[in-house]
């Protein structure tokens, strides 16, 4: 068991109400980690020393390049602390070892990707914009960011903030999950330990409501980069209103799986196996509704179901594990409401559909893949993220119809399709209404390439350049030497 206090201004700082926040696994209901419950008071301190580090100096004033070099120091230190840190997002996530180490592997990618952009942050300058007057737009760093994490990718989400931020001078104060704030408390130490300073990562733990709303509502937050739940980024937006505040919403999803008869079914069925199972379908980009072609369909559902015997569901700390838990008992019972409810709206249960009992089962929070089929677009199943390993089958006869299916969702994070025709393949890819597109692949991602939503799944991107470009102000300089503008009344006497 771990024992956890905030991480403010480069030191353990215990939370000012005493409160505690116990975090059982959800695999085995061990008592894994006690975390800080913070409050208002709690956040006030962490802001100002994330203030305080910007505003003073040195690391808003830092030149590109030293900025870069500790980044890479941290991504180093990341690397260096793999076994640790996986360890602690499997313990608290229920996520398997194996992909917990993937995602710091990625992570720690992420922050090399950010250091490099480090050094390279720039403007644009207009030589002439009249005679003797230069144009000069600025980038320079939004200032002290409030980032607010999530509990299915705890440190990876971490990775696509806080880095990105650093890179362009920022200083951040990081409100984690409160079933999962482990990794990025380590994070925060691992930052300080890599040579940047005290006040530039802190980290406020404790529940949305209060640690959270504070950040969000503080007046000393320049900008607010949230991930999460379409429903709490609406009351983020709320909150931000008062201070008209810089927000950045990164939200639920209801991805697409387009299958087209001209696919490679051999990758079409892995790729649908792990677009909606990994994370035991807890992915905010997770193609959770199959749509596919009906030439081919009850084909390709016989070789799913066999293929969903394979998946070796179990102990996350197993090196064998596939599949873990889900994040705790209540996401359960939501996953049991949504299939139940499908039921009694005619969809047929095709695949698992129940809760998975007898052995380490019986401790924790585990669902079976399933596979709901005949779904009609207008079962709640069908519009509504349900965030557990739930597939629900659409039939298509035309490609546009194909299209239309996909985007009748008031989501728009990511889809994916299969197809070998590459005409089909660019005209579906242009008139589909997400964020990211993929094409004979799923879940992938790459630091250079900017993730985001549209619609409900929020507006703002992470990684890429627009990454960097999301924590900076633009600032207008009218350079002008030689000549006034000629517009000026005259010589004031
Ligand atoms: P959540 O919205 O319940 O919580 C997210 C974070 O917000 C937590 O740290 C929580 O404590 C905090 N929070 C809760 N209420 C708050 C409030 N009033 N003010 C400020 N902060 C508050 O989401 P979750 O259950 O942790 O995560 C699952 C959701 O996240 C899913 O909807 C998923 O799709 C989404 N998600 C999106 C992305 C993306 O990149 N678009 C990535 C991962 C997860």
């Amino acid at each position: 068991m771990r024992r956890y206090d905030h991480f403010i201004g480069g030191a353990s700082c215990v939370p000012s109400s005493g409160k505690l926040i116990d975090r059982f696994s959800p695999a085995t209901g061990a008592l894994v980690a006690v975390f800080a419950a913070g409050n208002a008071r709690d956040v006030d301190t962490a802001v100002l020393a994330a203030r305080t580090a910007f505003d003073e100096g040195p690391w808003s004033r830092l030149s590109g390049i030293d900025r870069s070099r500790l980044l890479r120091a941290f991504a180093e230190l990341m690397l260096a602390n793999l076994g640790r840190l996986a360890q602690i997002e499997s313990d608290e996530v229920g996520k398997p070892i194996r992909y917990a180490r993937k995602d710091i592997e990625g992570g720690a990618k992420v922050v090399h990707y950010a250091a490099g952009l480090a050094a390279d942050l720039h403007g644009i300058a207009y030589p002439s914009l009249r005679p003797g007057q230069t144009g000069l737009v600025m980038r320079e760093p939004a200032g002290v960011v409030g980032a607010i994490i999530p509990w299915n990718f705890p440190a990876f989400v971490f990775c696509h903030k806080v880095p990105f931020a650093l890179a362009a001078g920022c200083t951040v104060v990081v409100k984690p999950s409160e079933f999962t704030s482990g990794t990025a408390l380590e994070l925060a130490r691992l930052a300080l330990e890599a040579g940047i300073p005290p006040g530039v990562v802190n980290v406020v733990t404790g529940y949305g409501a209060e640690a959270g709303d504070a950040l969000v509502s503080h007046p000393g937050v320049d900008m607010v980069s949230f991930t999460g739940s379409t429903a709490t980024g609406r009351k983020v937006m709320q909150a931000a209103i008062a201070t008209t505040k810089r927000v950045s919403l990164e939200l639920g999803g209801k991805g697409a799986n387009i299958v087209f008869a001209d696919a490679d079914i051999d990758d079409a069925l892995d790729g649908t196996l792990f677009g909606v199972f990994h994370n035991s379908g807890q992915v905010c980009s997770a193609g959770t509704r199959l749509i596919i072609d009906e030439a081919i369909a009850d084909g390709f559902l016989a070789r799913l179901k066999q293929a969903i015997g394979g998946i070796r569901i179990g102990d996350p700390a197993d090196e064998a594990t596939d599949m873990g838990s889900l994040i705790h008992a209540p996401a359960l019972d939501r996953v049991r409401a949504y299939v139940d409810g499908s039921a009694a709206e005619g969809v047929v249960t095709y695949a698992g559909g129940h809760r998975l009992s007898g052995g380490l089962y019986d401790k924790g929070s585990f669902f079976a893949p399933t596979i709901l089929d005949r779904v009609t677009p207008f079962v709640r199943a069908h519009r509504e993220e349900i965030f557990g390993p739930v597939l629900t089958v659409t039939r298509f006869r035309s490609t546009e119809e194909a299209v239309a299916l996909a985007n009748d969702t008031s989501y728009g994070l990511a889809n994916a399709l299969w197809s070998r025709d590459l005409d089909k393949v660019m005209g579906v890819s242009a008139a589909l209404r997400s964020g990211v597109v993929w094409v004979n692949t799923t879940l992938d991602g790459s630091p250079q390439m900017p993730f985001g939503g549209r619609q409900q799944s929020g507006f703002g991107r992470e990684f890429g350049r627009a990454g960097l470009e999301e924590f900076t102000e633009i600032k207008s300089i009218f350079l002008s030497t030689g000549r006034r503008a000629p517009e000026f009344y005259g010589r004031t006497p």
